[in-house]
């Protein structure tokens, strides 16, 4: 689904650069479950980023879903992400003032489908995450642990094969961040693949796969049944 091979992304010049990834090797197989951790600045979001191809690498190779990301066009790039990708991020990134429905409706504006179509759509995708009885609410009507889950909603109303969350738990209550996580579990249950970026560490370890970043570096890859650290091998 996704490979990194040498990849590094760099920002600024001269004395002003940060290198925010170094040499990151991995991949990411079809039906995988997996959590990014680290400390704060380690590079997860830039990793998850040029995973989702909302950024490009300064060096190396990315490919997702068979396509060179740093060869892409944008217009290509944009295609890749629309129909392949579903975001879902930390603050919930919602359109304030729309309806939980039309806000779902909104993740397939791309597909052409009707109006009437897409809030049908929605209607089934907020079902799916338990807000059947929210259709109509605004953001700010709605709990965090509810807004999340429209987010993600909007995230698969198009079906993506590729689920990319960047601490999608970080601004909820345990109990609602509980419910979102057993949603990303069930999707990828029926096939989604899933990136979680995370800062629960009993998320993470739970989770049959773990990217342990390090100022920008990928320093292990942890299975769920390792006893301790594994040292970073090199994966295809
Ligand atoms: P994390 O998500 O692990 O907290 P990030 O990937 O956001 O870390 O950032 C990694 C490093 O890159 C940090 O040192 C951060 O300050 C730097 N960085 C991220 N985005 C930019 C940017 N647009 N310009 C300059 N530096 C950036
Ligand atoms: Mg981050």
């Amino acid at each position: 689904m996704v490979s990194l091979t040498e990849v590094g992304r760099s920002y600024g010049k001269g004395a002003h650069r940060v290198d925010a990834l170094t040499d990151v090797t991995t991949a990411i197989a079809p039906g995988e479950l997996v959590a990014v951790v680290g400390p704060s600045g380690s590079g997860k979001s830039t990793l998850l980023n040029l995973i989702g191809t909302l950024d490009r690498p300064t060096s190396g190779r990315v490919v997702v879903d068979g396509q060179r990301v740093d060869r892409l066009d944008d217009r290509r790039l944009s295609a890749l992400r629309a129909h392949r990708i579903g975001f879902v991020f930390q603050q919930f990134h919602l359109s304030g003032g729309t309806r939980a429905v039309d806000n779902v409706a909104d993740g397939l504006l791309y597909t052409g489908m009707t109006r009437r179509r897409r809030r049908d759509r929605a209607a089934d995708a907020l079902h799916r995450v338990g807000l059947g009885h929210r259709l109509e609410h605004r953001p700010h009507e709605l709990s965090g642990g509810e807004r999340q889950r429209v987010a993600i909603a909007r995230a698969v109303v198009g079906d993506p094969a590729l689920l990319l969350a960047d601490e999608p738990t970080g601004a909820l209550d345990t109990r609602s961040g509980a419910l979102v996580v057993q949603l990303l579990r069930e999707l990828n249950a029926s096939g989604t693949t899933v990136v979680v970026i995370t800062h629960d560490t009993q998320l993470a370890t739970s989770l049959p796969r773990r990217l342990v970043m390090r100022d920008g570096r990928l320093v292990e890859h942890a299975g769920p049944s390792s006893s301790g650290p594994q040292p970073a091998r090199e994966s295809a």
